[in-house]
């Protein structure tokens, strides 16, 4: 089964994703962490990406589609996976839709982390990765907010989705999920 971890940059996908993975035994796939390894290693993904990632734009989906189908096909992936940072664009929900088709997998349930603007901004500015300075992160949040959350409306109506609060402790939110799956 895939579930998907959905939300703003900074509202925990990544923390609370790898929490799951080893709580249900199944694969974790970040697409942010396979762009930044991608990247350190120079590959040529990595080398498509880079100005993308460090510029906080989203990598086009013909980009995407390389990296998440080359996770996918790992043994790992046969019972199902926690999928983090994807997909951010219909273009590529709907590319998911018929690479599970074609695995004979489905979507278990969209979790949407509702966090508010105020507390992300200042959790990314704490996180300081290289692209969260102040000015890359409000582009990625005005970016989250025209391409990818029009998706809520797309996977609600697959019923699929539930939107847990993502403020609190970790372990607060990740009851949560939980409880939500
Ligand atoms: P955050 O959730 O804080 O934005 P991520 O690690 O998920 O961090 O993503 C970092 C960057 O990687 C994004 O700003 C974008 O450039 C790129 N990226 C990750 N996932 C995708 C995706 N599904 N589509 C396009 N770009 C992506």
């Amino acid at each position: 089964m895939i579930i998907i971890l959905f939300g703003a940059p900074g509202v925990g996908k990544g923390t609370q994703a790898t929490i799951l993975a080893e709580k249900l035994n199944v694969a974790h796939l970040s697409t942010g962490d396979a762009f930044r390894s991608a990247i350190k290693r120079s590959t040529p993904v990595g080398q498509l990406a880079k100005g993308f990632v460090d510029a906080g734009a989203l990598v086009p989906d013909d980009v995407v589609a390389k990296i998440v189908e080359e996770a996918m096909s790992a043994d790992s992936f046969a019972n199902g996976a926690i999928l983090d940072g994807f997909p951010r664009t219909q273009g590529q929900a709907d590319a998911l839709n018929v690479l599970l088709q074609a695995k004979g997998l489905t979507i278990g349930k969209v979790v949407n982390i509702d966090v508010d603007n105020a507390a992300i901004a200042e959790r990314l500015l704490l996180r300081g990765r290289e692209d969260d300075t102040r000015e890359v992160i409000d582009f990625r949040l005005s970016v989250y907010q025209k391409e990818t959350e029009p998706l809520l409306q797309f996977y609600r109506e697959m019923d699929k989705l539930v939107t847990v609060d993502g403020m609190g402790t970790v372990e607060e939110v990740n009851q949560r999920i939980i409880e939500a799956l």
